[in-house]
Parts: structure tokens; sequence; C-alpha cells
């Protein structure tokens, strides 16, 4: 890594076939966290690393669980369902991080442990009849709009603590904290920016009503900005491309382009 580049969006990720190269590459981005972690001084138990395996085929997921992945995050809510009951036997908890529509609540409250893209009160609604029903709560993050782009899934940030409020009559939906996705620039200045709005947001909702927003943490960071997020504070990062490799698909189907 270069010391004044911490962006590594145009890095080539190796396509990690063998469990050995899932250990390499997972030890290169347990690398790259400790190192973010020194700069900022704080302590590599802080921040949980998500391993997201969206486009991902079932056999490689395997490998990847034998190297050490405990946790698995996915994009889709229809391939996420499918890949937790092929790979029932393996001891897995997923985590939906894309944008649900609220006829698919159903979907995740049947395996998922935790939904990170929660911006609309029409799929909370969905979620917490289905949890009830089921018996059971789901860990969820709120998703906030921070790099000011109308194309961007997540909330409007001036909407978030209206929002908070009235999260707090679903009782089956435990806030854990807000998510973003930073602007998709190599300008490291704008990037970080994003991570700021969503850390002082943070702050603000803490002060403003500290049960509202339970442990309050931020997950933020993805393959290529990582190291920013968590020197802005990120507690959780969703690493997809630095331990899977490279994807074919391109993240336009999975949000919405940078204009
Ligand atoms: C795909 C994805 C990631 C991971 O992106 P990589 O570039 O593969 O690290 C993180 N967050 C969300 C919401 C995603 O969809």
């Amino acid at each position: 890594m270069k010391p004044d580049d911490r962006l590594n969006h145009d890095e080539e990720y190796l396509t990690a076939a063998t469990v050995e190269e899932f250990r390499a590459n997972l030890a290169e981005v347990e690398r790259r966290i400790a190192s973010a972690v020194e700069r900022a001084g704080r302590d590599r138990s802080a921040v949980e690393l998500l391993p997201v395996s969206k486009t991902v085929p079932q056999d490689r997921i395997r490998l990847a669980v034998a190297a050490g992945c405990r946790k698995l995050g996915e994009n889709k809510v229809q391939e996420a369902h499918r890949k937790s009951a092929e790979m029932a036997d393996l001891d897995v908890r997923w985590s939906v991080i894309g944008h649900l529509q609220s006829n698919k609540a159903r979907d995740v409250v049947a395996f998922a442990a935790e939904f990170q893209a929660l911006d609309r009160l029409k799929v909370a609604a969905a979620l917490e009849r289905r949890l009830q029903t089921e018996g059971r709560s789901l860990d969820v993050y709120v998703q906030v709009n921070t790099s000011a782009e109308d194309s961007k899934f997540g909330l409007p940030p001036e909407e978030l603590s209206a929002f908070l409020e009235e999260l707090r009559h679903y009782e089956a939906l435990h806030v854990q904290g807000l998510m973003t996705l930073a602007v998709f620039s190599s300008d490291t200045d704008r990037v970080r920016a994003c991570f700021q709005r969503l850390r002082t947001l943070r702050d603000q909702a803490v002060e403003t009503d500290p049960e509202l927003i339970g442990p309050g943490k931020l997950s933020m960071g993805m393959s290529g900005d990582f190291e920013v997020a968590i020197e802005e504070g990120s507690d959780c990062v969703r690493v997809g491309q630095a331990i899977f490799g490279r994807r074919g698909v391109p993240d336009s189907h999975y949000w919405p382009e940078d204009s």
C-alpha cells in the first residue's frame, strides 16, 4: 500500500480457488486491517470483518469457510436464501447487506441473522410482522446515503432521526447502528467525507437518545476503501473482492452507478 493513497479501487484481486489461496487473501486483508487499526490507534477487536460472497458459487464459498470465514454477507436476498439452504450443514451467520423489497421480508427472516440495508418503514413493518410470527428478532443497520447521489439506496441524512424514532416501535428489530456506501471515487477526500458524515450522524443520534441506536456501530468500508473507513471509526468492514477475487458482475447490478 502506498502511504499517501489508501484506496485500492484499481487493485487486481486474485481469485482464490483453494483453501490455501483463501487463507492468503484473508491474511492480506488482515494485514491491511491491522495497519489501519494501528494508524487509528484503535483495537483490532473493535473491527468486524464481514466477508461478502455475492456471485461466488457454493464450491468456492465452502473453501472460504474452510479457510475461516464464519460470517457471510450477500447483497441479494434470493441468492443468499438459496445459498444458506445449500450450505445449511455449515456454521455460517448470514447477513443481508443489499436493498430489500418489502415482499421479500419473509425470505430474510427465514435464514438471516442480520439485515444491514434498512431504509424504509414499509420494509421495517414487513420484517417486524414476519419476525413476530416466527418469534424471533433480527439485528439491523439503518442504511444512510452519505454521498448525496440521488441514485444510491439509503435514507437521506436529514430523515435519520425521525426514522430511528419510528423504529422504536418495531420491537423485533434490534438496531445495531448505521451502514453506508461511500462515493465510488479515487479521490480519498471525497470517500473519507462520506465516512465522516456517517460517524457524525451516529454521534448525533447517540446524543439525542442512545437507546434508539443500540450499540451505535458503523458498517462502512469495502475492498477498495476499508482502510479509510477504519481510520474514520468503522466497526464493520464488508469485504468481497479482496477475499474472493474480482467479480465479473459490475457493481451497477447491485446499486446504481455514480453518475
Ligand atoms: C458487494 C458489496 C460489498 C463488498 O464490495 P467489494 O468491492 O467486493 O469489497 C460491500 N457492501 C455492499 C452493500 C455490497 O453490495
